[in-house]
């Protein structure tokens, strides 16, 4: 029988979807120019770039000429940030962000306190994950420049309320900017109903190529450029155009926007399955993250007694690819930042393990997660010197 090869990690990236790819390929080889040549092979690939601007604002009701192509999520983000600090720093110097943020913006926000001596706030969330408004609003001030709250997290799916975060930031005068990565392409995302100043966007998140992504800059908003040089992109981000990946960005978030409804019925209706299972076959388990503002794909559970690489080890041994936020994944010696922010011991934190389904996950595919999932914690618990305490103490 061949190995099964089952991906559940889809919020750490997607595979490129084949409409995509062959959308892409003839911008490789005969149409190959530089957009900004005069010639017919210029013309080619500018007629590329404006067609893909539009596809990538038509996703989220926004104007093409708002839409920033950049090499992805983590430099949208240090734009958004690093742009509207240096731009505005005669207004203020203070940021308000979350502590769930993506590293993309909590490093950004650290390098601007330490190196150019701006103040952050970083705002706790509640044991769903959802920031707490009431302490924006008492954090906000006269030299509040920037709230950046992302639109949905990517470890444990929640949703924030970025309307109404949007209000509060505009009432005190500050600009609102949003990280959409994971958001945009999964859930409806509408610029002009939450009315954001900025919002990052990234191709690889939603079935397109890796390396491009996009800010969305409202008009009439002023921020300074992260990349100095040519005159790509209205002379705010230079370098000449990535043009096959922005032609696979622009089709990828056609798809999105073509897709929506049955994407979110569907991974919805498989995500359903899976915590309802694993939560009913597996006992002392918690779900992390709200339960229903939650991005349609993603499930975090934490398993009690055990740790979450040996989860992922014996998973990666019957095929099936997730991640966890443990210590040793997240490549320090603490276990996520997000699920400590919600306010799980560490304990419970190191045994997280995140499956998030996609468009190409199957009904067969979490009944074979339901089949091997249980069996492997049952495993590892039986290894786990916490579980044999716990179960002494039970039967005393
Ligand atoms: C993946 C991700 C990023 C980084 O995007 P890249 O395109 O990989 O640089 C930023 N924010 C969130 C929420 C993400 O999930």
């Amino acid at each position: 029988m061949e190995k099964r090869r089952l991906y559940m990690d889809y919020s750490a990236t997607t595979p490129v979807k084949k409409e995509v790819l062959d959308e892409m390929m003839p911008y490789l080889t005969d149409y190959f120019g530089n957009a900004s040549s005069f010639h017919l092979f210029g013309r080619e690939a500018k007629t590329a770039l404006d067609k893909s601007r539009k596809q990538v604002a038509s996703l989220v009701n926004a104007d093409p000429s708002e839409i920033y192509f950049t090499n992805g999520g983590s430099e949208s983000d240090n734009w958004a940030i690093e742009g509207t600090a240096f731009a505005r720093k005669n207004k203020g110097n203070h940021i308000i962000t979350s502590k769930i943020e993506h590293h993309a913006i909590l490093h950004t926000c650290e390098y601007l306190q330490k190196v150019h001596g701006f103040e952050v706030t970083y705002l706790d969330v509640d044991e769903n994950g959802k920031v707490d408004l009431e302490q924006l609003k008492r954090e906000i001030k006269d030299t509040t420049i920037l709230v950046s709250i992302m639109y949905a997290n990517n470890e444990i799916g929640t949703i924030q309320p970025i309307k109404e975060i949007a209000k509060i930031a505009h009432e005190h005068g500050a600009l609102m900017h949003t990280d959409a990565v994971q958001a945009a392409g999964n859930i409806p995302v509408d610029v002009k109903d939450i009315d954001v100043d900025l919002m990052s966007m990234s191709s690889h998140k939603i079935y397109g190529p890796k390396g491009i992504g996009s800010l969305y800059m409202k008009k009439g908003v002023r921020i300074h450029n992260l990349i100095h040089g040519g005159a790509q992109e209205k002379r705010k981000r230079a370098g000449t155009e990535n043009i096959p990946s922005i032609v696979g960005y622009g089709k990828a978030a056609e798809i999105a926007k073509e897709n929506m409804e049955h994407h979110i019925s569907e991974l919805t209706r498989l995500r359903e399955k899976l915590i309802e299972g694993v939560l009913e076959k597996i006992p002392h388990t918690i779900l992390n993250g709200h339960r229903t503002d939650r991005l349609p794909g993603n499930t975090n559970f934490s398993f009690e007694f055990i740790e979450g690489e040996g989860i992922l080890l014996l998973l990666d041994q019957v095929g099936i690819a997730g991640s966890s936020g443990s210590a040793c994944t997240s490549g320090s010696l603490d276990p996520s930042h997000v699920l400590m922010a919600i306010g799980l011991t560490h304990e419970w934190a190191h045994g997280s393990l995140r499956l998030t389904v996609g468009d190409f996950t199957t009904e067969d595919d979490i009944d074979y997660i339901l089949e091997n999932l249980p069996k492997i914690i049952e495993r590892l618990r039986g290894l786990s010197p916490l579980y044999q305490t716990y179960l002494k103490e039970q039967n005393k």
